[in-house]
């Protein structure tokens, strides 16, 4: 209770006549207030962070979900598309199916392209290396990334260009 009306009490006459009494125990309570305060931030930063955590985790899913089922009217070619009559329970769909629309007909398409690309790679590089299951895995790229990270094929071509949109 103390702490949290610091403010208001050190302008009262009670607290004058405390703080002469007891100048240390003003201390204490000063620094109480500034370690709560540090500890309200590191709630917030923590609660950024898992929001932040949360959107990535969503946008994984929906590209997976994308890669391996296709959604709407983006997927792999081996898969028909439903068309628009499916409604998409993935929060991330909608963006990522634009984005990857664009990587899939962008000319640069390099790490370094632009910057939809840049993202895109990034999202895949991402799964890349949360992925456990490279051989069976349908997300784009993802051996792709595998295979840089072992440094076996550096230079192999960018070869899955085979989407249907
Ligand atoms: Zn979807
Ligand atoms: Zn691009
Ligand atoms: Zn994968």
């Amino acid at each position: 209770m103390v702490v949290k009306d610091l403010k208001s009490v050190s302008s009262t006459e009670g607290w004058k006549v405390m703080r002469r009494a007891n100048p240390s125990l003003e201390q204490e309570l000063v620094e109480s207030v500034v370690k709560a305060d540090l500890r309200k931030q590191e709630r917030l930063k923590k609660i950024e962070e898992r929001k932040v955590y949360l959107q990535l985790y969503e946008a994984m899913e929906a590209l997976l979900h994308i890669c391996r089922d296709g959604c709407r009217t983006i997927g792999p070619c081996d898969k028909m598309l439903k068309g628009s009559q499916v409604a998409c329970n993935f929060l991330a769909c909608k963006g990522l199916e634009s984005l990857v629309r664009h990587f899939s007909k962008c000319k640069s398409r390099v790490p370094g392209g632009c910057i939809h690309c840049k993202r895109m790679w990034k999202l895949l590089e991402l799964h890349s290396r949360m992925c456990d299951e490279p051989d069976s895995c349908k997300a784009l790229l993802c051996r792709h990334f595998k295979e840089k990270c072992s440094n076996k094929q550096r230079k192999k071509k960018l070869s899955e260009n085979c989407w249907s949109t």
